[in-house]
């Protein structure tokens, strides 16, 4: 049971806010940033003195069913030809693309997301290789090739071909192994189908595997959540991600799908936060950050301890200093100084590539500002601290006194035991990292000029 401190805090933070994969956050970015500028900001980068390394990301939009918590950009569908319609062209966007990025440069990072990368089959998923080794220099030996399973698709000829093409990782969605809480969300994976895979996996000998659950479905009680908890850690990933469920019917329509009244309460989830926490912790995963456990030995927590961890669009990584180039209809690519996205519908997507465009719709470019809150809130969501000394020495900046507001205001966090600050650091507590949002908020700029109507999940 929570006692009435918990409750009075939950009340106190649980508001609408972002979960900064970037900053400035997507809805700032307008449809004044275009083509020009995306290939402008590419030419910037290949200029740079020690050109970045590269982060490539694939979105397959296909999915086979809908499962209702979805927060992806999907395409439902079981035609195979399509996804072959859709291979040919991401490989003519690669060929617009690719001749704007310097080919020395190395991809230390190759993420195929979605919707459902295995939607592709074995022979599609070889031709996207083939295509992306004809564009693109990419280190297979030491670099993070990962791909994202919806085990109910995955057949053991899939994950043979994923590993003979080069991939390292996969992160497979399993959300909640709960029956009710299954055909809630129409999701129906039972427990020894994943199983099944997750051996497979590791017969392939992936360098890593990670497990997405999903806390905040309907009908999720401690109880229920604790047992499907209990399974995965029987399984041993090397990783978890436990995300909170965002539910925004007002951004997602089929959201509606599932009732309001089946969803845990406030204080259910706060229990729910404490549940994870202290399981996976005792079952020896660390803390990595917002929703994310490792394996002590796992480089997302090495990376961490040494304060080298780094959060973009894919969520954490090691991977600091490359440049994310998004690929496929809604993919988002995040340079060091400009950001954008492509567009959102299939045939707006096709009619670009066939054009030989690019696809981007809308962008930001990044001043100086936003630099330097992008590393605060890095630094926040990655090293739970903040180093009041060195953090802005980059930028020629002093944090104590660009930001003396800011930490006014987060002096408010103190009392509830969020945070502490000392003279050399700011320090999220182990409470504070529920609050992590709530905290990196404070550096924001654009939450005040946000536009009217919901835009955010709620932070808890
Ligand atoms: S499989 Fe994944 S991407 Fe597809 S609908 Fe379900 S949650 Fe969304």
């Amino acid at each position: 049971m929570m006692n009435t401190v918990d409750v009075a805090l939950l009340k106190k933070y649980d508001r609408p806010g972002p979960r900064y994969t970037s900053y400035p956050t997507a809805p700032v970015w307008t449809e004044e940033f275009g083509e020009k500028e995306a290939r402008e900001e590419m030419a910037r980068s290949n200029a740079s003195k020690t050109p970045r390394d590269l982060s490539l990301y694939f979105h397959i939009p296909f999915c086979e069913s809908l499962c209702y918590f979805c927060g992806c950009s999907t395409i439902i569908t079981r035609d195979k030809a399509k996804a072959e319609e859709y291979n040919d062209f991401l490989a003519r966007e690669m060929g617009v693309v690719a001749p704007l990025l310097d080919r020395n440069r190395r991809v230390v990072q190759l993420h195929l997301g979605g919707g459902t990368p295995s939607s592709l089959t074995p022979a599609q998923t070889r031709t996207l290789f083939r295509n992306i080794n004809d564009h693109f220099t990419v280190d297979y030996k030491d670099g993070e090739i990962s791909v994202e399973i919806d085990p109910r698709e995955a057949s053991n000829h899939y994950l043979e071909t994923l590993k003979t093409v080069g991939v390292n990782r996969i992160s497979m969605g399993v959300q909640d192994f709960d029956p009710a809480v299954q055909t809630a969300v129409h999701r129906i994976q039972p427990l020894e189908l994943t199983e099944r895979v997750f051996r497979k996996c590791r017969e392939l000998a992936f360098h890593s595997i990670n497990i997405d659950l999903i806390y905040g479905l309907p009908f999720q009680t401690v109880e229920s959540f604790s047992r499907t908890l209990d399974q995965i850690i029987a399984l041993s990933p090397d990783r978890i991600a436990v995300f909170n469920y965002a539910h925004v019917p007002w951004l997602k329509k089929h959201m509606v799908l599932i009732r309001e009244s089946t969803l845990p309460p406030p204080d259910v989830k706060f229990a729910l936060i404490s549940l994870i926490g202290e399981k996976l912790e005792k079952a020896g995963y660390r803390f990595i950050g917002m929703d994310h456990f490792a394996k002590p030995d796992d480089e997302l927590f090495l990376a961490q301890v040494d304060k080298t961890l780094y959060r973009n669009f894919q969520g954490y990584t090691t991977k600091k200093n490359a440049d994310l180039l998004g690929l496929g209809v809604t993919a988002i690519s995040m340079f060091d100084e400009a950001y954008w996205q492509n567009v959102k519908a299939l045939p707006d997507y096709s009619a670009r590539t066939l054009s030989g465009r690019l696809g981007v719709f809308r962008g930001f470019r990044l001043s100086k500002d936003d630099r330097m809150r992008r590393e605060i809130i890095s630094r926040i969501m990655c090293d739970l601290e903040i180093d009041r000394k060195k953090v802005l020495a980059p930028f020629g900046e002093s944090f104590d006194a660009y930001f003396s507001k800011e930490i006014g205001v987060l002096e408010g966090f103190v009392p509830d035991g969020l945070i502490e600050i000392h003279p050399d650091r700011i320090r999220i507590t182990a409470l504070g990292r529920i609050f992590l949002r709530n905290i990196a908020m404070v550096f924001d700029a654009y939450l005040k000029e946000a536009p009217k109507g919901p835009l955010f999940s709620r932070t808890l």
